[in-house]
């Protein structure tokens, strides 16, 4: 793709000549440029830069001038000042005053004005409005209701792109109602037509106003224009990784370098790490297209492109995670870097074809993302106490299980930051090496090359370390590798497939481990999930139902439960969800000399566990219960977690 490419349009601007240049374009359009027929020659855009709205609203929601005005081509400038004039706004001297200063420094008169306070721009989009011929609206006026239906018939994109907001619709829902900065902008008036297939009836109000209204009425949808200085670095460091050979389908790769397709792709990764998202679903459909961030466990829409441009945003991220774009009918698996400011994020790429294309996910690993420390991970102060305890142990076998997304890796890596220190070796092996952490080793697993889990471990323990962590034992291989290193005398880490924690031995003995083994080598096994917080800007508390109650004993086996429950109203903070951020919670069970005795008995599950309860330790249950005591979580949230079982 063109890495630079130069946009003679944009010579006249400040704007550094970079990749980023053409993406930003649109904000100078927008804001700073001037365009034929664009009122901001002579003030629309005024207001940018001005904080200051006014004082004193004019009258209620949107209303019709008393008069109207020709605005013939050319005579603007001057009609504005003529108006201003008429009205006494201000007079001959401070027209001229505000005129030279235009002559002088380039600033649009409208702009002049409002900077010099010769006239508050709420009034002055008044007068706009009479020389343009349309009417105005106050956004900020309390009365006026801005309508979702409406406002969502505009993607973010193109709001902010032509500086708009759609706020009513009326007349059978045909008719859109938009406040634009600049109304006499005919191409974001086409286009908005074309797009809704309404009719539009265009006011003018200010481009604060405005930009307030898409910032508040879209929430966190993610905003392009606002990425111009990152896009740059972004875009240098993608380029890198591209391989020139892939050039087999040219239209393809000509498509995947489309600047709005690069300047996309580029946004949505960047818009998807700023708000700490896990993965990226691109998900092609018949006629449309979604896009999905994974947040907090659970998927949220954000902007799709539109369905003509899928083929080539699929093409996009393929190139950048050097996969082969001609090959659309197989799976393919990438990988590919993100660079923001000092921050560098891989992701792990993968590609499967469906019905109506290609579905593309994302999987974001953030090595800076979390500070992974042990006091913060949610262990109530019992278990923690015992957890450092257990660190403590010079040899023996430590195990997170947990399902997949339940924050297992997390947790193993505050582990090892916990017992970090310079006169021990630590190495890990990881598929993938999801965080990097100072002073360890990290191998990453290469299975296709036979750098097993069982390989890059045995490897390992020729290089004489005292700590090991294994990413997962998953095969019989591993695990003895692993429980062999233990009792010689290492410190081993690792996590295993199954719910519960006293599961671990079932499941260690399923794949073949001599009983007499597993008791000598396993010190502690965590059980882990997460559950989702509710929100702390639209926490409330409530009184649960019949249904609800009786739900919520029986899940946790109170026989009667008469506790305060929370939970989120759904706020811009949260995204409507009412939730925000994640919670571990855990089990363990941590050997003794009669779970000892039991394990080579052979007793069963349910009996291992309620020993652990007799040494006064809590059940994955037990613990959720007391997060819904201290009001963090929802009841549904917790309940959610035992469907599995
Ligand atoms: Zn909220």
């Amino acid at each position: 793709m063109a890495g630079t490419p130069q946009n003679p349009a944009n010579t006249g601007q400040s704007r550094k000549p970079t990749s980023g240049v053409r993406y930003v374009r649109s904000v100078a359009v927008a804001g700073q440029t001037s365009t034929p027929g664009d009122p901001a020659a002579n003030g629309a855009a005024s207001g940018a830069g001005n904080p200051a709205l006014s004082k004193r609203p004019p009258a209620v929601g949107a209303r019709p001038l008393p008069s109207r005005a020709q605005s013939p081509a050319g005579g603007k400038r001057k009609r504005l000042g003529e108006l201003l004039l008429e009205a006494n706004v201000i007079d001959q001297d401070q027209l001229e005053h505000a005129l030279k200063i235009h002559r002088q420094t380039g600033k649009q008169l409208g702009r002049v004005l409002v900077d010099t306070n010769l006239v508050e721009e709420n009034e002055l989009i008044k007068y706009l409005a009479v020389n343009l011929g349309v009417e105005s609206v106050n956004l900020n006026d309390e009365n006026l209701k801005i309508e979702s239906d409406a406002v969502l018939l505009i993607q973010e994109r193109q709001a902010r792109r032509f500086n708009l907001i759609a706020f009513r619709l009326e007349d059978d829902k045909e008719t859109l109602h938009v406040a634009m900065a600049n109304p006499a902008d005919v191409i974001a008036i086409d286009t908005i037509k074309s797009l809704t297939g309404k009719s539009v009836k265009v006011y003018i109000g200010s481009r604060i106003a405005i930009a307030d209204a898409i910032d508040k009425h879209y929430a966190q949808q993610y905003s392009l224009d606002q990425m111009g200085e990152d896009l740059k670095s972004v875009d240098a460091e993608l380029v890198e990784d591209m391989d020139d050979d892939l050039g087999l389908d040219n239209d393809a790769i000509d498509a995947a370098s489309n600047a709005p397709v690069v300047k996309y792709v580029n946004a949505t990764l960047m818009e998807a790490v700023k708000q700490r998202a896990s993965d990226i679903h691109f998900e092609p459909f018949e006629r449309e297209v979604a896009v999905r961030f994974r947040i907090d466990g659970a998927l949220r829409e954000v902007t799709a492109p539109p369905k003509r441009l899928m083929n080539a945003v699929v093409s996009r991220i393929k190139i950048i995670s050097g996969l082969d774009i001609a090959e659309r009918r197989l799976p393919q698996d990438g990988r590919c870097k993100l660079k923001l400011g000092d921050r560098v994020v891989d992701m792990r790429v993968s590609t499967l074809p469906v019905v109506h294309g290609e579905k593309v996910v994302m999987r974001i690993l953030d090595k800076s993302a979390t500070s992974m420390d042990i006091d913060s991970l949610g262990f109530d102060p019992m278990t923690l106490k015992e957890m450092k305890r257990v660190l403590q142990t010079p040899h023996g076998v430590i195990v997170l299980t947990g399902p997949t997304g339940s924050g297992k890796t997390t947790t193993l890596y505050s582990f090892l930051k916990h017992i970090y220190s310079p006169e021990i070796n630590i190495v890990t092996v990881e598929d993938p090496v999801e965080y990097q952490l100072p002073g360890v080793n990290q191998v990453q697993v290469r299975a296709n090359i036979g750098m097993t889990f069982a390989a890059a471990l045995r490897s390992i323990l020729r290089q004489d370390p005292d700590v090991v962590m294994i990413g997962e034992m998953r095969d019989q291989e591993t695990l003895e590798i692993a429980v062999r290193a233990a009792l010689t005398g290492h410190l081993v880490f690792s996590t295993i497939h199954t719910n519960t924690a006293v599961a671990t031995v079932t499941r260690m003995a399923d794949m073949g481990l001599a009983r007499y083994m597993i008791t000598s080598a396993l010190i502690c096994a965590i059980s882990q999930r997460l559950i989702r917080m509710i929100c702390p800007k639209c926490k409330e508390q409530y009184t649960p139902s019949e249904a609800l109650q009786n739900q919520l004993a029986q899940s946790f086996r109170q026989p009667s439960v008469e506790i305060d429950l929370w939970r989120g109203k759904g706020c811009t903070f949260c995204n409507n969800s009412g939730y925000k951020g994640r919670l571990a919670v855990h089990e363990y069970m941590t050997m003794t000399p009669k779970l000892r005795e039991m394990i080579i008995a052979q007793r069963p599950e349910n009996e291992l566990e309620e020993e652990c309860q007799r040494n006064g330790q809590r059940t994955l249950r037990q613990s959720c219960f007391m997060k819904l005591l201290d009001g963090l979580t929802t009841v549904e949230e917790a309940v959610s977690l035992f469907y599995e079982d």
